[in-house]
């Protein structure tokens, strides 16, 4: 999606300059690029040098969540830390008749903010059960309860989503006049993650064999 009028940024950090034709600022673009991918990467700072961590994040309303074992050095680190939370949805190669003009079609998510720690046990396992849900629907409840040492052992970072941009690409290559005659085969080439079908861990027992509903509704980076 290409935004027609001018959005507004909602600070100058967050205001997309190259191609900013290709920028959204609006809750409901950002919640659904959020949304269709649970991979993030978290930029921080260890030592004064930057660290990009690849993780898993999920929202909650109008903040973003990740989690990591308490002794993870990101989670220690990002902490009440300024840091940078990426996510990115690969659309689509687009191939145009010059190298230069090559780009990729994608849906991506820049978030700024000082990360805050989730705490309390009451709070910890409200927003881990809200990752499990919006994974695999229903599954929380089936699952062994939590052990206190457990989430414990469980660091729950989050962020708000007021500093954040979306940039969307989307569409065939567009060549300058002068080259679209060239010989030369140019579009796009759409993509997406495939979900394969489940394979049932080796000890499962025989009467829990049938996979669960919410197995076939899973989806990764795919337009909701
Ligand atoms: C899959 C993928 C492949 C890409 N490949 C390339 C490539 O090969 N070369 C290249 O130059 N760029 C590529 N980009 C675009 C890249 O992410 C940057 O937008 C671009 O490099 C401009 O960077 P900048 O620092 O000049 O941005 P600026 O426009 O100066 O950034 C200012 C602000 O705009 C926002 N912003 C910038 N980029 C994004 C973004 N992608 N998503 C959300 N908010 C954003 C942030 O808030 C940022 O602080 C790719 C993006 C994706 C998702």
């Amino acid at each position: 999606m290409t935004t027609s009028q001018s959005p507004k940024p909602p600070s100058p950090r967050t205001r997309v300059r190259r191609l900013h034709e290709k920028a959204a600022y609006d809750a409901a673009t950002i919640a659904a690029i959020l949304d269709a991918m649970p991979l993030a990467h978290v930029g921080h700072l260890v030592g004064g040098a930057p660290v990009v961590t690849p993780t898993l994040q999920w929202r909650i309303g109008a903040r973003v969540f990740w989690h990591g074992s308490a002794a993870s050095r990101m989670m220690k680190a990002a902490a009440g830390a300024q840091v940078c939370l990426t996510v990115t949805c690969v659309d689509g190669m687009v191939l145009a008749r010059s190298g230069l003009e090559h780009s990729v079609n994608y849906r991506s998510v820049m978030v700024f903010g000082e990360a805050e720690a989730v705490t309390g046990a009451e709070a910890k396992e409200a927003a881990l059960k809200a990752m499990m849900e919006q994974l695999f629907p229903g599954r929380w409840a089936a699952l062994r309860p939590m052990t206190a040492q457990e989430l414990k052992a469980t660091a729950i970072l989050s962020l708000p989503l007021t500093e954040a941009s979306a940039k969307i690409a989307a569409g065939p290559p567009t060549d300058p006049p002068e080259d679209v005659g060239w010989p030369v085969w140019a579009g796009e080439l759409p993509m997406a993650t495939a979900v394969l079908p489940p394979v049932a861990a080796p000890d499962l027992a025989p009467d829990l064999a049938d996979p669960p509903p919410y197995l076939s509704a899973f989806r990764w980076g795919e337009r909701r």
